[in-house]
């Protein structure tokens, strides 16, 4: 059995056109299989176009969220409503084609356990995403022990065992989904796929949605940033050597001190540094500070078409 999880977020233009798609794609596969589309807390039609979809289908599910979580939460909320033996997750505005499906579950049965889809090539998001996703990518894989795959996404399958860890381990606040995968073992492969550009609608990803998703990402999966200060701190004490020494020779032979610009650029510039640090420490005692807090990553509002419907 699989179950394809879609977390969804003010999708009415392209929604039925996409579960449409996948479950024809499903139906060719004769397995006993489920969609699961988790509301995101969407301010649109989608909320009535699940609802129907899943009233009307033995095949849709729904979860809908009390309010916007977010995607990593949203997604969480679908693995965790599965017991399917494999699940997929995909976006529902088509960049993950489910044309993929069929090759996925191939690999599963051949033995995989978790099966990254990898994009061959971007040409969704424009230049500027191409950049900053790459940006990431090697600033990340620089300074975590774990290698993340580029071009990775939320478009992967993995089997019952890692559904299994998903839904007990990792539970942290500061989510990011595409590294669990990649960090929990077992036989991993990737395939490529092309993604193209977003059916219809426009992203849900904000500026600053995407800017929390990647500091979180390097906060709960490097250490680096926190002991910057410890190098910092060293080059700072060598050049304050450096000056010192440079002081006094001049202080001997009786020239001026060079002054106001000198002192003004060390000084900002040493500055800087402090509060750059300070920052760093900031996020990491912010990330600390949530997980304390063990709020709910996600609550459920209300679910149709389980057994005995959850309300
Ligand atoms: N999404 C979500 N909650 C959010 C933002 C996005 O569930 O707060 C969903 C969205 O509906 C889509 C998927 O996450 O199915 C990926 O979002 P999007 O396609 O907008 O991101 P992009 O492809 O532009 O990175
Ligand atoms: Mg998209």
């Amino acid at each position: 059995s699989i179950d394809i999880v879609v977390s969804v977020y003010n999708e009415e233009e392209g929604l039925r056109a996409f579960v449409e798609k996948t479950k024809e794609v499903l139906q060719n596969l004769n397995l006993r299989s489920c969609i699961l589309l988790v509301n995101d807390g969407s301010s649109d039609n989608s909320v009535h176009i699940i609802n129907e979809l899943a009233k009307n289908s033995p095949v849709v599910k729904a979860i809908h969220l009390s309010r916007n979580f977010g995607h990593e939460a949203a997604m969480l909320a679908g693995i965790d409503h599965s017991n399917a033996d494999a699940l997929i997750c995909l976006d529902a505005d088509m960049q993950h084609p489910p044309d993929e499906i069929p090759a996925m579950v191939k690999k599963i049965n051949e033995g995989f356990d978790i099966i990254n889809m990898v994009r061959n090539d971007r040409d969704d998001g424009g230049f500027f995403r191409k950049i900053t996703s790459a940006l990431f990518y090697s600033i990340i894989n620089r300074i975590s022990p774990v290698k993340l795959e580029k071009n990775a996404s939320d478009f992967f399958i993995i089997s019952r065992k890692v559904i299994r860890i998903l839904q007990k381990e990792y539970r942290e606040r500061t989510r990011f989904l595409r590294g669990y995968t990649q960090i929990v073992g077992f036989r991993k492969t990737t395939l490529s796929y092309y993604a193209d550009n977003r059916y219809a609608g426009k992203s849900k990803y904000s500026l600053s949605k995407l800017l929390i998703l990647t500091t979180g990402a390097i906060v709960s999966f490097s250490k680096v940033p926190l002991y910057m200060g410890l190098v910092l701190g060293l080059l700072s004490a060598i050049m304050a050597i450096g000056v010192l020494v440079y002081s006094i020779v001049i202080k001997i032979s009786g020239g001026a001190p060079p002054g106001y610009t000198t002192l003004i650029v060390f000084m900002s510039f040493m500055f800087a540094i402090q509060f750059f640090l300070i920052g760093i420490l900031g996020l990491y005692i912010g990330y600390i500070f949530d997980e304390n807090k063990k709020r709910p990553i996600y609550i459920v509002d209300n679910c149709i078409g389980f057994d005995n419907d959850k309300v």
